[in-house]
């Protein structure tokens, strides 16, 4: 079968440049999806406060 219709809208995805791990649009970020760039307040507060150092 061809599969159902793709009609949908797959939910776009960004990765959390803190953990590195890709995160799915949330009804919470509706608003602001597109300034959204942590995957978490917590990623957020860390940001690139990591020190390699
Ligand atoms: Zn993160």
């Amino acid at each position: 079968m061809a599969g159902q219709a793709s009609s949908k809208k797959p939910k776009p995805s960004k990765v959390c440049p803190v953990c590195e791990r890709s995160f799915t649009w949330r009804a919470r970020w509706k608003r602001n999806w597109d300034e959204v760039v942590y995957c978490s307040r917590r990623c957020s507060s860390q940001r690139w406060k990591r020190r390699d150092r």
